[in-house]
């Protein structure tokens, strides 16, 4: 690896497990076996399904297969918001199972920022997390409006405790130029998404999951998974490979695998830290179409994020998440612009990971009884809280039980196949452009180019 001033380190996973060091690789799988049931992939969504399966139902023979290490994926490389964003349109899932399934759905996301409080608490994982609430900035007037109009949809859909906030409130907080507004939810809080990964990895383990890695799933079917060591045999095959799955036979046009990219400061001092604010430790966004997120490090960095070069073609990915030179100094820019105060901060890590968007940017969970078929995922960039409603979902299926999380819209929600190429990567980054040219040029509104590419994308 290389870095030092100037030259940040990049790709390597990321920052979150670079700084971690790297613990051996847990036995890949060598011969066949027999489970009850076996999860694809050792991300959140897979570990959370494995943690509370066997918490459940502790006779239950769980085996995890990952192609890399747990928290290879987008799980060890986000950017730490567990908040209760909703990983999906409103409308549609209202659509199909009314208005009241919609607001459970908000009311579980927002019950899960403190389930994942009390796991970690319970199992003694350390994963930085702080619950300061979710701010969002809007530094620019159509943001401003448009901010405000998405404040006041939320509230009708039953986000709770959701405020608007006043410059000189913002102020306060944390000094960020031209803030003419933002929401707070105190529903939101701060991880260290490696650390959140290898804890739950270690828990689910203690209860006596098997976790396989270096072990790729070559094929996944009823009642078995092929790999190269040897073919497991289980009642339940559970799929959680979301922005991996176009990689695997037959998915390609199921879920878009969506690139995020992240840079990461160097430690701040403290009197830079005394010009920024920011004690409250709240995840930090902005309104732009384009949008960024941030986390204040326990260690006392910025990790800002945001969506470089978004698709590429083919639905290929970048397992190293190397990240292009044009993105790094798009998101140094917006740093500076946001945080004026570390603009001579070294970064010292880039990386970049994917995520899925289903077609209609709708997240699911299902389950299918004959086949024994299953899965969770297409979180659209929602997926820290969401993967652990997911696993709690997956368990109640899995176990037979109708509960109210086996009830939520999202369960056995289906969304149609993206588009062949070329028409996907046209699609995906005549949007982008469309959104990135409404953020240079809108002024009080909302421009119509971003309505149409929202329109376009399938977003609403
Ligand atoms: C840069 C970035 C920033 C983000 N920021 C946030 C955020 O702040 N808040 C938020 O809510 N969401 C965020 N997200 C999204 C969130 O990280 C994901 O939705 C979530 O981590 C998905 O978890 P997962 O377990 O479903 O998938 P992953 O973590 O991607 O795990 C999938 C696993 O499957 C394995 N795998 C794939 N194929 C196979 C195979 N054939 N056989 C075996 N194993 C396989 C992979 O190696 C991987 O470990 C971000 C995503 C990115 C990329």
């Amino acid at each position: 690896m290389t870095g030092g001033r100037g030259q940040p380190v990049n790709g390597h996973v990321s920052h979150w497990n670079s700084s971690l060091g790297t613990p051996p690789r847990r036995h890949p799988l060598l011969s066949d076996a027999d489970a009850d049931v076996c999860i694809v992939g050792a991300g959140f969504t897979g570990l959370w399904t494995a943690y509370y399966l066997a918490r459940a139902a502790p006779r239950l023979r769980i085996v995890v297969l990952e192609a890399e290490f747990a928290g290879f994926g987008a799980s060890g490389r986000n950017g730490g918001w567990l908040s209760a964003d909703l990983p999906g349109s409103r409308r549609r899932y209202a659509a199909a199972h009314g208005r009241a399934s919609v607001f459970a759905f908000q009311h579980a996301l927002e019950q899960t920022v403190d389930e994942v409080e009390t796991v970690t608490a319970n199992e003694g994982i350390d994963a930085e997390l702080r619950h300061g609430g979710v701010l969002r900035v809007a530094c620019s007037p159509s943001q401003a409006a448009r901010l405000t109009s998405q404040a006041a949809t939320e509230q009708s859909w039953g986000v709770a405790e959701l405020r608007i906030l006043g410059p000189d409130e913002v102020a306060r907080r944390v000094a960020i130029p031209d803030v003419r507004a933002a929401a707070f939810t105190p529903r939101g809080a701060r991880i260290q998404p490696s650390l959140l990964a290898r804890g739950l990895a270690r828990a689910a383990e203690r209860r006596g999951v098997r976790i396989c890695e270096s072990t790729p799933a070559r094929e996944i079917g009823p009642g078995v998974v092929r790999t190269d060591g040897g073919d497991v045999r289980a009642e339940f095959v559970l799929r959680a490979t979301e922005g991996f799955t176009a990689h695997l036979p037959g998915q390609r046009r199921q879920w878009l695998p969506m690139n995020s990219s992240m840079i990461v400061t160097e430690p701040l001092d403290a009197t830079t830290w005394e010009r920024i604010g920011w004690d409250g430790h709240e995840v930090i966004g902005d309104a732009a179409h384009v949008f960024m997120y941030a986390q204040r490090t326990a260690d006392g960095r910025i990790a800002l994020g945001g969506r470089g070069s978004p698709y590429r073609y083919g639905s290929r990915t970048d397992p190293g998440g190397h990240t292009p030179q044009r993105t790094v100094d798009g998101l140094r820019a917006v740093l500076d612009r946001r945080f004026p105060a570390a603009a001579g901060a070294a970064i010292e890590h880039a990386w970049s990971g994917a995520l899925a968007v289903p077609r209609d940017w709708c997240a699911s969970v299902w389950l299918d009884r004959e086949s024994g078929l299953g899965g969770a995922g297409g979180y659209s960039g929602h997926g820290v809280a969401a993967s652990n409603l997911a696993g709690r979902t997956l368990r109640d299926l899995v176990l037979g039980a109708d509960t109210e999380l086996t009830r939520l819209p999202w369960v056995g929600h289906r969304s149609r196949r993206w588009e062949p190429e070329p028409l996907r990567w046209l699609g995906v980054h005549g949007i982008y452009a469309a959104y990135r040219f409404a953020d240079r040029h809108e002024r009080r509104r909302t421009s119509i180019l971003a309505r149409a590419a929202d329109t376009l994308s399938g977003r609403t």
